[in-house]
């Protein structure tokens, strides 16, 4: 299939190379490393962990944002690693009766000029960095950002106590940002985190788990996200890394006391996992069971209180740093890349220093209220998965089955 070929030539070199301080190695500060590096900025990005390895586990790749990473270049070697979806279907929670399946390659594909597939966290965040050593920018690792400078006009503190200069600062530094919290409280408002009320088990099997199980080695083999939905909670699953892992999020209710826990990979009890899913689908249960004690991981899924701007004069947020989301609109990854693009974007049309708050704003413009609106798609989109059995439940896989099949309803 031919994919998006930009006809605009956004990696033409800026109007003026500026000095770029990135913070944070993650999928988007790699993105706009990439990206800003190709128009000729000065690029450093400053990441506090010692080694970028892998870690989290599957995420889902939209053609929103595979659509800039061939812009970036990197799509060919994103694509050796995805799995393209041919479609997600929509299963009931208690027997995994399909109620609905929504077509997505080649549909999708064709329909936004871009693929669209499941990926491992890790071999996408590798695939970026790998490509943004081979445009030659900067990447400092065991370099942990404490500050910006107060007036936020390009220079960041390590924790070693020195001071880097740039002439701008992207914060890519994730959902626990320390630079929101600073900017935040610079505007006069307090930052916190707003617990979304769901916690997440994430369970990654590899094949020789499913060998002797030939229906399960089928939802492996079957290039087909699933998603089961019941009361309080759901299950979506799907194949990574070259489908040889079978990714599954378990959604369910937070544990009272969890709310404010914004761990990647706390250890989950796998008692209490099996114990929320008892009534659900026998298949799920079994694959629920080869889970070794002690590898399953939980993470609590949380948001942060609205900002009233995603930039303070020099400085700016991107990524989970500014718009945090459930991953029930496979958004998060997606809207980080997107921030990158249109920040290529604005820092290619300026020429001089004073013109970057200008660049900034302009990227918020057109950036704060898509983030947001996807921001609250998502939450919307928690109601309608978490509904339990009645009226509204009927109406919505009535709705979901008519439009599986071209019906109107
Ligand atoms: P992230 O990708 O979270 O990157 C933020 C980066 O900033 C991290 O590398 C962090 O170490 C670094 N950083 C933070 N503070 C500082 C500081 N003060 N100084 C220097 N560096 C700093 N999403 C999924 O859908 N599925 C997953 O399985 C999944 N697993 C994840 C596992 C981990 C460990 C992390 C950090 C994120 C995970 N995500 C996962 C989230 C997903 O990557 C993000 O939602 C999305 O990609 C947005 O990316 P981001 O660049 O804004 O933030």
């Amino acid at each position: 299939m031919e994919f998006f070929q930009d006809d605009l030539n956004w990696n033409a070199k800026a109007k003026r190379r500026f000095r770029i301080i990135i913070v944070g190695a993650g999928i988007g500060g790699l993105s706009a490393a990439i990206g800003l590096k190709r128009s000729g900025h000065r690029v450093i990005v400053l990441e506090q962990v010692p080694v970028i390895a892998e870690v989290g586990a599957g995420i889902q790749l939209a053609p929103n944002s595979s659509r800039i990473l061939g812009r970036f270049g990197v799509l060919e070697d994103v694509l050796e690693h995805t799995t393209l979806m041919v479609a997600n279907v929509l299963k009931r929670w208690t027997n995994g009766r399909e109620i609905g399946t929504a077509p997505i390659m080649p549909t999708v594909g064709q329909l936004y000029s871009a693929p669209m597939g499941s990926i491992h966290r890790g071999d996408l965040q590798r695939c970026l960095l790998e490509a943004a050593m081979y445009e030659g920018v900067d990447i400092r690792t065991s370099h942990r950002v404490v500050k910006v400078d107060e007036n936020f006009e390009g220079r960041v503190q390590l924790s070693s106590g020195e001071w880097i200069e740039g002439d701008a600062v992207i914060a890519a530094d994730g959902i626990k940002s320390d630079i929101r919290k600073q900017m935040v409280e610079a505007q006069g408002g307090v930052d916190h985190v707003v617990p979304t009320g769901d916690s997440a088990y994430r369970i990654t099997i590899p094949k020789q788990r499913m060998q002797h199980n030939k229906q399960e080695l089928q939802l492996l083999s079957e290039n087909f996200g699933r998603r089961w939905m019941g009361p309080g909670g759901h299950v979506m699953a799907y194949p990574v890394k070259n489908n040889t892992i079978y990714n599954m999020v378990l959604l369910h209710p937070q544990k009272p006391g969890t709310e404010t826990d914004e761990s990647w990979t706390r250890k989950g009890d796998k008692a209490e996992m099996l114990d929320f899913y008892k009534s659900w689908d026998p298949m799920l249960r079994n694959l629920m069971s080869y889970v070794p004690e002690g590898e399953l991981l939980e993470w609590t899924l949380n948001s942060h209180a609205p900002l009233t701007s995603w930039h303070e004069n020099k400085c700016v947020l991107i990524g989970d740093a500014c718009h945090p989301m459930l991953p029930y609109v496979a958004q998060g990854a997606a809207q980080a890349i997107e921030d990158a693009g249109v920040l290529q974007v604005c820092f290619a049309s300026i020429k001089r220093i004073s013109d970057i708050p200008l660049a900034l704003k302009i990227y918020e413009m057109v950036r704060k209220s898509r983030g947001e609106a996807i921001q609250n798609s998502a939450a919307q989109t928690r109601k309608a998965l978490h509904l339990a059995d009645g009226p509204r439940q009927q109406e919505r896989d009535a709705n979901i089955a008519g439009a599986a099949s071209g019906g109107s309803n």
